[in-house]
């Protein structure tokens, strides 16, 4: 089924949509989802869809997701199916992404009177865009009963025919935060009489880096970015105000909570000794992406099986966030990383780069992996702890 795979890829490659606006890529998914015997399909949220392919007999519930929106950036690679809407592209390979999952329905809703349980198939909008798509797809019951989760992400850093399969931390935490600095306006040529939101904003931000190099562990990851400052329009004129915006990432809840807190203790420290004020927000983000021990195992071992023992690493801990870690929460979890790479044939473009592409062989092995989990997962979920916790049984 490669070339229908492919060619759903390439489908929605060309008409993409900006995240909790995929309005045509769910009507998609859901067509080619109703088509499949046994398949049932609702629309849970606006821009959502969730199917359900209930096996022959009882058993677990094993979730698979994927994610369906496009970005904000002008494509550029020029391929045959580029964006034919200006300004919106798939930089990030979340068609592939539903393409890859659409396979697998495909394949496991012929298999389904063999298959034990339940499998319950998530397509979420709006993954690029806080607060998230999976949040709201979680609140609509999407999770109820699942016994464990899993997922993938192409991913073009690492060659095509490798994967990795990582217990324990995979991706970050991210939290966003905003800073008004309020300072006095006037005229250049009278700055005794202003206070200036600029010099005292650019204080700020340098002062922010003192947090990740003097008061987080030295041995946990964190990072404080400021990526807008905003003010002024005017070479005569001292503004107002000063808009700082920026993000957090860290895995620890600790560090998290740390950073929270210092910088606006920081911005508002370094404003009172310029004689501003500050307003500061903090915005919490997606949790930490923590793949569970025991079922990473098992799609360790499914891998080296399918894949060959040197394809499968255990590769390291990445800095970005991902709002798969809302259904992590929830049951136990594994996000497996795809290599989508081919520096030989010039794949090599950074995720979210205007000429980000994937090899499209990444999607063959993505749907042989989905379907050979389903198979192996549903068979043996039961007789693993991670189906035979109490307190979860206690919360249904
Ligand atoms: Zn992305
Ligand atoms: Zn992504």
């Amino acid at each position: 089924m490669r070339e229908d795979v492919v060619a759903w890829r390439r489908h929605l490659h060309a008409h993409p949509e900006l995240s909790f606006q995929e309005h045509e890529t769910a009507a998609f998914v859901a067509a080619q989802l109703g088509a499949l015997d046994g398949v049932e399909v609702t629309r849970p949220t606006a821009t959502g869809v969730l199917a359900r392919i209930a096996g022959g007999r009882p058993g677990p519930t094993l979730a698979i997701r994927a994610d369906l929106d496009a970005l904000p950036i002008v494509e550029a690679t020029g391929l045959p199916f580029a964006s034919e809407r200006e300004g919106v592209m798939h930089a990030c390979g979340h068609d592939g992404h539903t393409a890859i999952l659409l396979g697998a329905a495909t394949v496991l809703s012929r298999l389904r009177e063999q298959l034990p349980g339940e499998l319950r198939l998530i397509f979420q909008p709006g993954e690029e865009t806080l607060p998230g798509g999976a949040a709201a797809l979680v609140a609509a019951g999407a999770m109820n009963g699942v016994d464990a989760v899993i997922g993938l992400h192409l991913w073009a850093p690492d060659p095509v025919d490798t994967l990795v399969v990582r217990p324990g931390r995979l991706m970050a935490a991210c939290d966003v935060f905003r800073i008004v600095v309020k300072g006095r306006g006037g005229h250049i040529g009278i700055p005794q009489d202003a206070i200036d939101p600029i010099a005292i904003g650019a204080q700020v931000v340098a002062a922010l880096q003192h947090i990740v190099a003097r008061e987080v562990d030295p041995l946990e990851p964190a990072i404080v970015g400021v990526t807008g400052f905003h003010a002024g329009d005017s070479v005569g004129v001292i503004p107002e105000t000063a808009v700082i915006a920026g993000g957090t990432n860290a895995f620890s809840p600790a560090v998290q909570e740390l950073l929270e807190r210092r910088i606006g203790e920081i911005a508002a420290g370094v404003c009172a000794a310029h004689g501003a004020t500050c307003d500061y927000e903090w915005t919490p983000g997606y949790a930490a992406v923590m793949n569970d021990e025991a079922l990473t195992a098992r799609v360790q071992e499914i891998a080296r099986e399918l894949f060959g023992a040197e394809a499968v690493r255990g590769g390291t801990p990445l800095m970005v966030g991902e709002d798969f870690s809302a259904y992590g929460q929830l049951a136990p979890s594994c996000l497996v990383l795809l290599g989508a790479g081919n520096a030989a044939r010039g794949i090599v473009q950074e995720h979210h780069h205007p000429r980000f592409d994937v090899d499209e062989a990444a999607l063959g092995h993505g749907v042989r992996l989905f379907a050979h989990a389903a198979v192996e997962l549903l068979s043996s979920l039961p007789t693993t702890s991670v189906s035979l916790d109490p307190n979860k049984e206690l919360a249904r």
